[in-house]
């Protein structure tokens, strides 16, 4: 028997505020929607609309989808030929997303990662190539980090966690255990002929926690799975934060996604904005998410060099690139590396720049790439 002893939607421990770190904006407005759609969607609270528009001197419908996944505030928006292509394409991006945090919700116990994570230090599972694939990624980018990204920092993340809900540091001890599981050469994960994955993990307590990863990558999924339905326009799928667009060639419009002011947390003041017709861009802050252990502020993100929450060297970093897990990742990374690794990060990685924001004071700092400043265009 596996009673609901934990609830699904416990994703990570980002709150619905946290989410709306970097917001879509999208050009041509809001108003006007109507015909919500009928047959229900996979996501949780979807509310789906569509509309005709003219954009540049092509006529289009627009279908707008807000939805709640990973606990995330999840936005897509898809300009299509007609109206039944806009809502197919929606469906399919709406039932990836959902394939996704299903996945990799680590704490769901019947997800396909919790799966691996209590067969740690066991024999091999087979999963998904969901899963197969978002764990290949993970590890991509823990190697392209230099470590700073590492998807095993999972029982770290938990002994954090635990310690701000106790209010007391973990002992080193404990610390030194979890130091011990982060060994992410030794994962084994290998595709099989069928496009299954065989994963495991070698030690026993190792557990995989992909939220550093996950919404990114889901979202360019999402783009992918509209993208293969009839011949969509244009699509953006944000995911909290986190957001991939893409639009045809010769589609008159870029997508606007603005970046919040970290300092900001209640009102999502816009700190500035950048314009892309393909890609992803991905921000990642302490400002909204962050444990407290005895009064004091911590990062919810883990250095994976000492064990230790981030030192909050930075407030926020904004990554583009071209794909979504690589966006998020990256971005993760750098609010370990602090602002100077961080550069040089995103220097050596192909497709990849950024705006990373420090303070001084109140004041904010930027650090940020040639290539961020030409998508700019203010706030
Ligand atoms: P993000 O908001 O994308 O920066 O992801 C933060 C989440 O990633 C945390 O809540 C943890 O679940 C996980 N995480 C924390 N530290 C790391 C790290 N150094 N590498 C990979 N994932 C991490
Ligand atoms: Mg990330």
């Amino acid at each position: 028997m596996m009673p609901a002893m934990r609830r699904v939607s416990r994703w990570t421990i980002r709150s619905m505020a946290a989410a709306a770190m970097a917001l879509a904006c999208v050009l041509g407005g809001c108003g006007g929607a109507d015909e919500p759609a009928a047959a229900p969607y996979a996501t949780d609270a979807v509310s789906v609309t569509f509309r005709q528009e003219t954009v540049g001197d092509r006529a289009a419908v627009r279908g707008d989808a807000d939805f709640v996944t990973m606990s995330t505030e999840g936005r897509l928006v898809v300009y299509a030929a007609d109206r039944a292509r806009a809502e197919t394409a929606i469906r399919a991006a709406l039932d990836r997303v959902a394939e996704i945090a299903a996945a990799l919700n680590r704490y769901d116990p019947s997800s396909e990662l919790s799966a691996i994570n209590a067969a740690a230090g066991g024999a091999p599972l087979e999963v998904s190539s969901t899963t197969g694939r978002a764990i290949e990624a993970a590890r991509h980018w823990w190697q392209a980090s230099d470590g700073a990204f590492n998807p095993l920092v999972g029982p770290l993340v938990v002994l954090w966690k635990e310690a701000a809900r106790a209010g007391v540091e973990p002992s080193d001890e404990a610390g030194e255990a979890a130091r011990a599981l982060l060994d992410m050469s030794a994962l084994d994960c290998e595709p099989l002929a069928d496009g299954r994955y065989r994963v495991r993990l070698p030690q026993a307590g190792m557990q995989l926690d992909l939220g550093g990863l996950a919404k990114g990558w889901a979202a360019e999924e999402a783009v992918a799975a509209a993208r293969r339905t009839e011949d969509p326009h244009s699509v953006l799928v944000m995911l909290g934060g986190d957001g991939t667009v893409w639009s045809e060639p010769g589609w008159p419009r870029k997508w606007t996604v603005a970046v919040q002011d970290p300092r900001d947390a209640g009102s999502r003041t816009v700190l500035t904005k950048i314009e892309l017709a393909n890609g992803s861009v991905v921000t990642s802050g302490d400002y909204y998410r962050y444990l407290e252990v005895n009064g004091r502020r911590l990062s919810h993100i883990i250095d994976p060099g000492t064990g230790r929450p981030t030192t909050g060297r930075l407030a926020g970093a904004t990554v583009i690139h071209p794909d979504g897990g690589g966006a998020d990742a990256l971005a993760t990374a750098c609010m370990v590396l602090g602002p100077d690794e961080a550069l040089a990060l995103l220097a050596r990685t192909a497709g990849a720049d950024g705006l990373m924001l420090s303070l001084s004071g109140e004041a904010l700092v930027r650090h940020e790439t040639a290539g961020f400043a030409a998508c700019e265009i203010g706030p």
